[in-house]
């Protein structure tokens, strides 16, 4: 076999995850052309779809010499973020300096990330693009997993990581079970200018339901990330750049002054999706092929590369002497996932149902609950942390 492992996925997560496992013969297969052909990009030329990354994301990143390929510009750290209830009043902040810590999460542009981790690619020994062809069957026998890709070609390995998305096909040839349903809502994303200063503040309001947020980016500019029901996300996406930006500084009280549509909105329809497994013989699934949760919390992909690196360290500690593909082993990375995509699920649909729930007691226990977390330091910096990892 000329490759240890084949990811299938060149997404953020199936990178990452190439990258981090730099010390096995790595296969990776996407139709997608390689990023690294992107051109470098100019200030104003800005991706619509941003991240926000927890420092610990943003150390996997620097571990694998992806952090590093991101100009300094095009990476903007968030000092403090303001959580608002639906009720005026109720109001959540945590500051980076409270935390104990440099900065709460960095924002950074998709394509400049994707851009990176191609680059470090493009340096690594033994690792080979399989570039144009899907991925279309894979078989498991007790040696090799073995798959044929669109154009015919057909590769083998002892492991393969599903990194293929939301409606992965890895997870569908492993017979992975999954449950998934729909939030009932899409997210509209899209970049402003903004008159006023935003002080490197992440800001957020719940809004009985949709979730607005603006998120900072360097100069006097913001992402914003607005889940809402299918019927107001078609109504944003058909208004003219004037009227969305207006309609969202009705929405968010003006707090940073004018603001002006700077690219195109772009609109994702949000839904929950959980393999019931995230291994199987010579299977290992990462990313949003594993779990797919809502943006409210800016955490899907930060879930994905702690399963990149928690997965890529299991596959080193097998040296070379260990079969990667199995099954004994890939549960060591099973369980090691477990609780914490569990627990951010839980937190995340937990938010979600609650700030949806139209109940009056519900919302004006929420709201509560807001000014409660803020006025108590020492649960807010619990909460702050859950986000830093
Ligand atoms: C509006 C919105 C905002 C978000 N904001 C944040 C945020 O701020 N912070 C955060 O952490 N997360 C955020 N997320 C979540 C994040 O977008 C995802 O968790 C992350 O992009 C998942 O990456 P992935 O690489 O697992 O999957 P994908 O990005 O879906 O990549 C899958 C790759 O697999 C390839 N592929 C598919 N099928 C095949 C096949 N058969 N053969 C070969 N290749 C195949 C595709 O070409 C693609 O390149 C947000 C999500 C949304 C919708």
């Amino acid at each position: 076999m000329e490759h240890d492992l084949i990811v299938v996925g060149g997404g953020l997560i199936g990178a990452s995850f190439a990258r981090a496992a730099r010390g096995s013969r790595v296969a990776l297969v996407d139709p997608a052309a390689p990023a690294s052909s992107e051109q470098a990009r100019v200030p104003e030329d800005l991706d619509s779809r941003i991240y926000a990354l927890s420092p610990g994301s943003v150390a996997f990143l620097e571990q694998i010499k992806a952090w590093q390929e991101i100009a300094p510009e095009r990476k903007c750290a968030v000092r403090s973020m303001r959580v608002r209830g639906d009720d005026a009043a109720a109001c959540l902040e945590f500051d980076a300096y409270d935390a104990g810590v440099p900065e709460l999460a960095w924002i950074v542009e998709e394509r400049e990330l994707r851009r990176a981790l191609w680059q470090a690619l493009a340096t690594q020994d033994a690792f080979v693009h399989f570039a144009g062809s899907a991925c279309t069957s894979l078989e498991a026998d007790a040696d090799a997993v073995h798959l044929a890709l669109a154009d015919g070609r057909r590769i083998s390995a002892r492991l393969v990581v599903g990194a293929d998305g939301a409606r992965s096909f890895v997870r569908g040839a492993a017979r992975i079970e999954v449950s998934e349903r729909s939030y009932a809502q899409s997210a509209v994303v899209a970049n402003f200018s903004c008159a006023r200063p935003h002080f490197n503040i992440a800001f957020q309001w719940f809004q009985g339901g949709p979730v607005l947020a603006l998120l900072p980016l360097s100069g006097e500019r913001v992402s914003m990330v607005w889940s809402t029901g299918e019927a107001q996300a078609a109504q944003l996406m058909a208004a003219s750049p004037k009227e969305l930006a207006h309609r969202v500084e009705q929405a968010t009280g003006s707090e940073l002054g004018a603001l002006e549509l700077i690219t195109p909105a772009r609109v994702f329809p949000l839904h929950c999706v959980s393999a019931t497994r995230c291994v199987a013989p010579r299977v290992a699934l990462i990313g949003d092929a594993a779990h797919v949760i809502h943006p409210l919390a800016g955490q899907g992909a930060n879930l994905g590369f702690q399963d990149a690196r928690v997965l890529a360290e299991v596959v080193a500690g097998a040296g070379t002497l260990r079969d990667i593909g199995e099954l004994r082993l890939l549960r060591r990375y099973e369980r090691s996932r477990r609780e914490a995509v569990l627990a951010m699920r839980a937190t995340v649909n937990g938010l979600f149902e609650l700030f949806g729930a139209e109940s009056g007691a519900l919302r004006r226990l929420r709201n509560i609950g807001l000014n409660l977390t803020g006025s108590l330091p020492v649960l807010r910096n619990v909460l702050a942390r859950r986000a830093l990892a």
